[in-house]
């Protein structure tokens, strides 16, 4: 997918309520930048599996990682999954059960998954997402062990097929239903972070870093 070239696939052009679908790369990006959670299905055996995760994006690569051991990881390397990225903006209430909704912002990506193998570009992948998160952070760790290296293992994917779905503003009612004395309207919903949390094994005198202290996402 090149930037501003919408480029749906038979597979990722939406068929219900279409005109919520978006293709452009920085509709896709955008979604992915606003919440590193999301969730990757992939199949074992040919059951499907559907497991939360953190992504983060380099580019037109999505990535992400976890235990050496992981099944979720062995089993998407090499293979075809599905990420998807959901935030969750507002309760719709309608007039009607059945126009409640939810407003949202919805990324779904397909591709093969590949395996970062490469020690260098792992470590590379492995700081650009604690940087992403926390500029600064990773230089003022304890460096990772080569153990601790060769327990992790970092999957990533081209971002080249996927779909966003958006949903926005008040509830869709069915017009006769305007007239009916019922409260409409959406019940926005906000993610937040609260002040931090210190553990109480801080050696004394050891600041909190301005990543911390000024945190933002998205
Ligand atoms: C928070 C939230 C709540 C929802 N609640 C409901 C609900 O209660 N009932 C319900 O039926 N639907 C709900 N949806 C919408 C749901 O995600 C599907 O879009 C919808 O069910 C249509 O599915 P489908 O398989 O018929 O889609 P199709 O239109 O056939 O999908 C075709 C392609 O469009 C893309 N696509 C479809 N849905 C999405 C999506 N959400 N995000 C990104 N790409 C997408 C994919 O590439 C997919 O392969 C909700 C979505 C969100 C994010």
């Amino acid at each position: 997918m090149t930037q501003n070239t919408p480029a749906p696939t038979d597979r990722t052009r939406l068929r219900r309520m279409h005109e919520r679908g978006q293709y452009d790369a920085d509709s896709i990006h955008s979604i992915l930048d606003a919440t590193p959670i999301c969730t990757v299905a992939y199949v074992i055996d040919g059951k499907p599996y559907a497991t939360p995760t953190i992504q983060w994006r380099e580019g037109n690569h999505v990535y992400w990682h976890g235990s050496s051991a992981s099944r979720m990881l062995k089993a998407s390397a090499g293979h075809e999954v599905c990420l998807n990225v959901t935030l969750t903006d507002g309760f719709v209430m309608a007039r009607s059960a059945m126009h409640h909704s939810v407003n949202y912002r919805s990324a779904m990506l397909f591709g093969t998954a590949h395996k970062v193998e490469d020690p260098d570009e792992k470590a590379a992948r492995l700081k650009a997402f604690v940087e992403g998160l926390f500029p600064g952070r990773w230089d003022m760790l304890r460096p990772p062990t080569t153990q601790e290296m060769k327990a992790t293992t970092v999957l990533g994917m081209e971002i080249d097929e996927a779909a966003a779905k958006v949903r926005t503003g008040p509830p869709g009612d069915d017009e006769a239903d305007y007239a009916l004395p019922i409260w409409a309207g959406v019940l926005p919903i906000r993610s937040e972070f609260l002040p931090p949390d210190p553990d109480p094994r801080n050696l004394a005198g050891v600041k909190m870093p301005d990543h911390i202290r000024n945190f933002q996402f998205g």
